[in-house]
C-alpha cells in the first residue's frame, strides 16, 4: 500500500474553506444537508450504473445513508453505500482542483453569512460545508466495482492527507470531528430534527440507529438482569419520491421543501406543476417556476434543471433535452415509465418519448404562467422581472408556441414612458388609434435613449403607443414576433414611414409641398455625403429634430450590426 501522502489545496479551495471555517456561521445545519445530499447523489450514480452491470451492488441493493453520532468523541458520521470514489477521484472532486463553480461562489459574496450560506449549495461545493461545524474531516471510501480504498483526511488548514485504507464495505463514510463549540450536533434529537427538516423528500431512505427501549418489571423499573437489545437502524425520512405521490396527498409545504432540494434554492418556488400523464405516454412531472434567479443564468451551460428518471430510478441531469434554453430557469423532475433504464444521453437528444413529454412540459409551464398572469399579476410581474429577458428568447426559439409566448410578454412603452416592463401586447392593442394598422416598436441600446429616440417625435404628436425595447434580447425577440393578434410589428426606425390611414389628406397634402421644396437642397446633401449615405429624403417621422438615420426595411437594426462585428463577422 502506499504510503501517508501530504496535498495542498488550489488557492481558490483554500479561500473557500476559510470561508467555511470563519464566516458561515448563521445556517450551521446545512453541513448534513449537504453531506446527504451528496451520499444520496452517490446512490443514485451506483443505481444506474448497475443497470449496465448489476455486480455492482456487491450483493447489497439496500442503498441507504446511514447517520451516526458519538456524543462522547464529540463526532458525527455520515455513511452511505453509493458509488463510492477511486484515489483518482478523491483527488479531482475533493481534493486539488477547484470546480468550476469554487471561483464563481467566491466572487458572488456578499459577506453577509446568511445569504452566503446559501449559495453553497447552488455551486457544487457543498462538500467543504462540513469545515462549518468540524476542525478535522476524516472520509474513507471505496469504489464500486473496486477493491482498493482510501482514506482522506483535512483540518481545512493546513492541506490534506491520503492513506491507503481497508475498508471492507462499499461506498463512502466520513467522520465529522466536531469542534468543541459544536457539540451540540453530536444529539440523536437535533440531528433527526434536522434530517426530517431537509432531507424528508429525498427518496432514499436516510437511517439512524434507535436504541432499544429497555424492558421493565411488574414495579416499572429498568430489568438489570437482561441482556440489552443491539440498537436497530431506523428509517428518519419520509423516503417518497413527492412526485409520484397523488396531488391531494402533497401539502404546499412538502412542494416548497422538495423544490429547494432538487434546486439547491433556499427561497419559495412561485409556483408549480405536478401532473400524472397517462394515455399514449406514461409519465409524471413535478415543473417549479423559481422566484430568483439563478446565478448562472447567463452562463452557456446551467447546472441542475429538470432532472429525468425512469420507474423513479434518477438517470441524469438534463437541461437541454427536456426543457427548451428559454424555459431554463425551470426546475424539477420528469418520472417516465415509457423509456428504457439503459437510455443514453445519445439516445435521448433524438427520442420521439423525450420530444413528446418536453413539448407536453412547454405546454404545462405556459399554461401555469399563462393563469399566474391573469390570477396575480403582481406575482407574475415579480416572475417577470427576473426571468422575462430569458423568457423573450421564446418567440425566436418556438416557433410552435409564439402565440401563447407573445401574451406572457410585457413591455415598457410611451403609454407611461416608465422603465417598468409591464404593457402586454393585449394592452397596446386595446389602445391602437382608429386606423393605426401596425404595432411600432423602437430599439436601443439604453432605455432612456429608446424613449428619446427621434424617430418617436411624429407618433408622439400623434398620440399613438411605441413599445420601447433596449434589452439586448430584444432584437433577436423581434426577430422571431413579426406580428400579433394579425397586427405586423413594425419597427419606427426602418423604411419608409406609412402611417397608413393616421395621415389625414391634408398631412398629405402638406408633406408634398415640403418634398417639392425640399429637392435643390436634397441633391446637394446627396453629393456631400456621396456614398456614405444610401439615400436622403424628406422625412415626416420628426417634429423637432432635423435629421434623423433610418435603416432599410431589410436592414439589420443598428445593434445587431454592432453584435455582429464584436463578433467578428
Ligand atoms: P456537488 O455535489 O454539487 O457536485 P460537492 O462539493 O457536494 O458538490 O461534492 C463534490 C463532488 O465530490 C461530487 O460531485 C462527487 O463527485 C464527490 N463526492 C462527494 N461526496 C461523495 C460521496 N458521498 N460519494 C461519492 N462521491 C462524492
Ligand atoms: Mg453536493
Amino acid at each position: 500500500a502506499q504510503a501517508k501522502e501530504s496535498m495542498q489545496f488550489q488557492t481558490e479551495v483554500n479561500q473557500l474553506l476559510q470561508l467555511m471555517i470563519h464566516s458561515l456561521y448563521s445556517n450551521k445545519e446545512i453541513f448534513l444537508r449537504e453531506l446527504i445530499s451528496n451520499g444520496a447523489d452517490a446512490c443514485d450514480k451506483l443505481r444506474f450504473n448497475a443497470i449496465s452491470d448489476d455486480s455492482l451492488y456487491e450483493g447489497d441493493g439496500d442503498l441507504r445513508v446511514e447517520v451516526e453520532f458519538d456524543e462522547e468523541a464529540n463526532t458525527v458520521t455520515i455513511r452511505d453505500n453509493g458509488i463510492g470514489m477511486t484515489r483518482d477521484q478523491v483527488i479531482e472532486h475533493i481534493g486539488t482542483i477547484a470546480k468550476s463553480g469554487t471561483k464563481e461562489f467566491l466572487s458572488k459574496l456578499s459577506g453577509d453569512a446568511a445569504k452566503d450560506s446559501n449559495l453553497i449549495g447552488q455551486f457544487g461545493v457543498g462538500f467543504y460545508s462540513a469545515f462549518i461545524v468540524a476542525d478535522k474531516v476524516t472520509l474513507t471510501t471505496r469504489a464500486a466495482g473496486t477493491t482498493e480504498s482510501v482514506t482522506w483526511e483535512s483540518d481545512g488548514q493546513n492541506g490534506f492527507t491520503l492513506e491507503a485504507a481497508d475498508k471492507a464495505s462499499r461506498g463512502t463514510e466520513i467522520i465529522l470531528h466536531l469542534k468543541e463549540e459544536e457539540k451540540e450536533f453530536a444529539n440523536g434529537y437535533r440531528l433527526r430534527n434536522i434530517i426530517s427538516t431537509y432531507s424528508d423528500h429525498i427518496p432514499l431512505p436516510v437511517k439512524m440507529l434507535k436504541q432499544p427501549t429497555p424492558e421493565y418489571d411488574e414495579e416499572g423499573n429498568v430489568k438489570e438482569d437482561v441482556e440489552p437489545k443491539a440498537p436497530e437502524w431506523e428509517v428518519v425520512n419520509k423516503a417518497n419520491a413527492l412526485w409520484t405521490m397523488p396531488k391531494s396527498e402533497v401539502s404546499d409545504e412538502q412542494y416548497q421543501e422538495f423544490y429547494k432540494h432538487i434546486a439547491h434554492d433556499w427561497q419559495d418556488a412561485l409556483a408549480w406543476s405536478h401532473n400524472h400523464v397517462e394515455g399514449n405516454l406514461e409519465y409524471k412531472s413535478l415543473l417549479y417556476v423559481p422566484a430568483k434567479a439563478q446565478m448562472d443564468l447567463w452562463e452557456p451551460e446551467q447546472r441542475n434543471g429538470i432532472k429525468l428518471y425512469v420507474q423513479r430510478v434518477f438517470i441524469m441531469d438534463d437541461t437541454k433535452n427536456l426543457m427548451p434554453r428559454y424555459m431554463r430557469f425551470v426546475r424539477g423532475v420528469i418520472d417516465s415509465n415509457d423509456l428504457p433504464l439503459n437510455v443514453s444521453r445519445e439516445i435521448l437528444q433524438s427520442n420521439k418519448t423525450i420530444d413528446s413529454m418536453k413539448k407536453a412540459s412547454v405546454k404545462k409551464v405556459l399554461g401555469l404562467l399563462g393563469s399566474m398572469a391573469k390570477n396575480d399579476a403582481e406575482k407574475y410581474q415579480s416572475f417577470w422581472d427576473e426571468f422575462g429577458k430569458v423568457l423573450k428568447e421564446g418567440p425566436t426559439e418556438d416557433a410552435s408556441n409564439k402565440e401563447q409566448i407573445a401574451k406572457l410578454l410585457r413591455f415598457s412603452s410611451t403609454h407611461t414612458d416608465a422603465e417598468k416592463q409591464d404593457v402586454t401586447l393585449e394592452d397596446y392593442v386595446s389602445r391602437m388609434q382608429e386606423g393605426q394598422e401596425k404595432i411600432y416598436y423602437v430599439t436601443a441600446d439604453t432605455f432612456t435613449a429608446a424613449k428619446n429616440s427621434p424617430h418617436l417625435e411624429v407618433f408622439r404628436a400623434k398620440g399613438i403607443e411605441v413599445l420601447l425595447l433596449s434589452d439586448r434580447v430584444d432584437e433577436w425577440m423581434i426577430s422571431g414576433l413579426t406580428e400579433f393578434d394579425g397586427k405586423q410589428l413594425q419597427s419606427v426606425a426602418k423604411g419608409e414611414l406609412d402611417l397608413g390611414k393616421l395621415d389625414s389628406e391634408e398631412d398629405k397634402e402638406e408633406q408634398k409641398k415640403v418634398e417639392d421644396d425640399a429637392q435643390s437642397l436634397l441633391k446637394q446633401l446627396k453629393e456631400v455625403l456621396e456614398d456614405k449615405v444610401e439615400d436622403v429624403r424628406v422625412s415626416h417621422r420628426l417634429t423637432s429634430s432635423p435629421s434623423c438615420i433610418v435603416l432599410n426595411e431589410h436592414d439589420m437594426a443598428l445593434y445587431m450590426q454592432q453584435l455582429m462585428k464584436q463578433a467578428g463577422h
